[in-house]
């Protein structure tokens, strides 16, 4: 079975989740940092001017609020009524070398608005079905506050990056060496990836897996 059935691949919400992550450090996104991120993604070659990029920041408030929710059931109610309002026509399409899969293309006539909120609210109804509940989060690391894309399997992932888990590690056998005196030898922190963070590295570098944010002129 591909791996997009078995619920780890979520497509297009890395985007997805690097957006909202863009737009809460920064406030909003410009139109190249935009067109920079779409690439890396694999999005569209949209050019956008600035203003572009103020509707779709604002548009993207809206996935925001969707990320910030942990009960499935206020989620699913929330991406439900985003795909009444800006509807999706997904179809299977079929890219080179890859099996058919599922993909959300906006109407003709869509605005961007309509584009990103139509593709990234399918994107997350699938994901929310796939896996059964709310797979994303925001880190538990002190001063990070970012949204991740959970696909780990068997404990919820709780750190947005490898980075931030060492991070809490490193300052907990600090904060537990120092309390228990300068003679106790280190123990066996590492700085290596913690194992039930499989989502991680994916998130670092997504690759040029489609998105589910495809344009329909890119998917038609
Ligand atoms: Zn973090």
């Amino acid at each position: 079975m591909p791996d997009d059935l078995r619920g780890t691949n979520p497509r297009g919400l890395y985007f997805v989740t690097d957006l909202a992550n863009a737009i809460q450090e920064g406030g909003t996104v410009d139109a190249a940092e935009l067109q920079d991120l779409l690439a890396r993604h694999g999005g569209p070659p949209f050019v956008l001017t600035d203003d572009d990029a103020r509707q779709l920041s604002e548009a993207a408030g809206q996935l925001i609020q969707v990320l910030q929710l942990h009960d499935e059931d206020r989620a699913a109610e929330a991406i439900n009524a985003l795909l009444a309002r800006y509807p999706a026509e997904p179809r299977l399409t079929r890219l080179p070398g890859r099996p058919w899969s599922l993909h959300a293309r906006a109407p003709e006539d869509a605005d961007l608005t309509h584009w990103l909120l139509s593709t990234a609210a399918l994107a997350l109804g699938l994901w929310l079905s796939e896996r059964g509940g709310c797979a994303w989060g925001r880190c538990a690391a002190p001063d990070c506050d970012r949204f991740f894309i959970d696909t780990g399997r068997r404990t919820p992932q709780r750190y947005c990056s490898p980075r931030c888990a060492t991070r809490v590690r490193v300052a907990a056998h600090r904060t537990q060496r120092s309390s228990a005196g300068p003679a106790v030898p280190a123990g066996p922190v590492t700085s290596a990836a913690p194992a039930e963070l499989p989502g991680s590295a994916a998130a670092a570098s997504p690759g040029p897996d489609p998105v589910g944010v495809a344009s329909p002129e890119d998917r038609a």
